[in-house]
């Protein structure tokens, strides 16, 4: 039986994880099972799982973790050093879903056990990609990718030797707002942004796909993983979410990825890794699908991607402050004080003033949570002016 263990079991990632481990019986023990505020859905999977542990990130949770939990075997514990002892706890495949920059702390716990990472929290790829993959190498570790694009681009390169890589090219559905007009993005609403057209997925990744902000880090995401230079890096909207990734190579052959917009195939294809086995997910009816399209995205409706290049030319901790100031734009846009394109605008600056300062030293966890803080602070300093 595999050891298996998820970070953000509560979450979508999460939940879609739970279901592929669900279909296969006696294949899986459970170790560990992490959440934040959904208690009640924490504690009923780590019972069904027979977790040895359910930890919640909020530690005014933790006595109601614990009377849900009453009568089972499992083990409750709840905040930020209870989830960084779960990712230590040994296992062969953690998945690390937990939203945002809390993620980074416990996959770098899970790195350092040697295990085998499913990443979907590219947040801890573009804030500390160089320190993740440091981590990994010094603790024979292996990172799987798990966003869609990125496991598209690591399928289409089996068998094929790094230096064959001409570009990628990921794709982008252009979110809730593709075809509204330009005026209308100071005034959409949260609801508005949190609809995705082609995806089913937690709401704040949503809001980011309709800001690029998600296609955003995952161009940094894709340069941290398959160690590309930011120029071999494309993106193309893509409204029908078909074809996820697709690899250019040296010769010109270019290697696509179709799949449906359905994230058990990605999770899917981390978790039985190296062997591809059956998933219930659609199969696709290109017949009926009847058409592709791509376009260039347009710059002006989405000023994320040009901050990307930006922070892959600054290097450095740019990549945290970039992840810590959208992180804290997309709050204050969630909670009504900020607009929906005032994040870009709050991003940008944040990386300014970032300039202001000297970046200096190596990537470590302290550093870039010291960074990460700073920046929370200036965002919430313009909120405030
Ligand atoms: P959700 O918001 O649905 O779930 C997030 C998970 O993290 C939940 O378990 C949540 O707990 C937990 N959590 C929230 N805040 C904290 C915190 N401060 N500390 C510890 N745990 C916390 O997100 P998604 O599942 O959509 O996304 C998870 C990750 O996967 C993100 O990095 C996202 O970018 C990435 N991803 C997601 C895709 C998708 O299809 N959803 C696609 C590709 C990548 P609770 O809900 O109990 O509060
Ligand atoms: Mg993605």
């Amino acid at each position: 039986m595999r050891r298996i263990s998820i970070l953000g079991a509560t979450g979508s990632i999460g939940q879609n994880t739970l279901d592929l481990i669900r279909r296969a019986p006696g294949e899986f023990e459970v170790v560990a099972l992490t959440g934040g505020r959904n208690i009640a859905q924490l504690a009923a999977d780590a019972r069904e799982m027979r977790a040895e542990i359910a930890v919640t990130a909020d530690p005014a949770r933790l006595g109601e973790l614990r009377s849900a939990l009453a009568g089972s075997d499992v083990r409750a514990a709840a905040g930020e050093a209870a989830l960084i002892e779960a990712a230590r706890l040994p296992a062969d495949w953690i998945m690390s879903a937990i939203v945002g920059a809390a993620g980074l702390a416990p996959g770098m716990a899970a790195l350092e056990q040697g295990t085998t990472l499913a990443l979907a929290n590219k947040e801890s790829l573009v804030a500390a990609g160089p320190l993740m993959l440091e981590t990994a190498a010094r603790h024979g570790a292996r990172i799987l990718p798990v966003d869609s694009e990125h496991s598209a681009i690591f399928q289409a390169l089996v068998g094929e030797d790094a230096s064959a890589i001409d570009r990628v090219v990921i794709t982008a559905s252009g979110g809730a707002f593709r075809d509204r007009p330009l005026s209308d993005l100071a005034h959409v609403t949260v609801a508005e942004a949190s609809r995705h057209p082609n995806w089913d997925m937690g709401q704040r990744i949503t809001i980011d796909s309709a800001s690029m902000f998600n296609k955003a880090l995952e161009i940094i995401e894709a340069k941290e993983f398959f160690g590309l230079e930011p120029a071999q890096i494309e993106v193309l909207v893509h409204p029908q979410s078909t074809v996820h990734a697709l690899v250019g190579f040296v010769d010109g052959a270019m290697m696509a990825h179709v799949g449906p917009p359905d994230m058990r195939h990605a999770i899917g294809y981390a978790l039985n890794w190296p062997e591809r086995r059956a998933l219930p997910v659609e199969r696709l009816d290109l017949a009926a699908l009847g058409r592709l399209d791509f376009s260039h995205p347009d710059p002006a409706r989405y000023p994320a991607l040009g901050l990307a290049r930006q922070v892959m030319a600054a290097g450095g901790h740019a990549g945290a402050v970039f992840n810590a100031a959208k992180e804290r734009a997309l709050d204050h846009f969630i909670a009504g004080r900020a607009g929906f394109a005032q994040m870009s605008d709050l991003v940008a600056r944040a990386l300014e003033e970032m300039d202001k300062r000297a970046d200096s030293g190596p990537i470590s966890l302290e550093s870039v949570a010291r960074w990460d803080h700073l920046t929370r602070q200036h965002v919430d300093r313009l909120i405030a002016a």
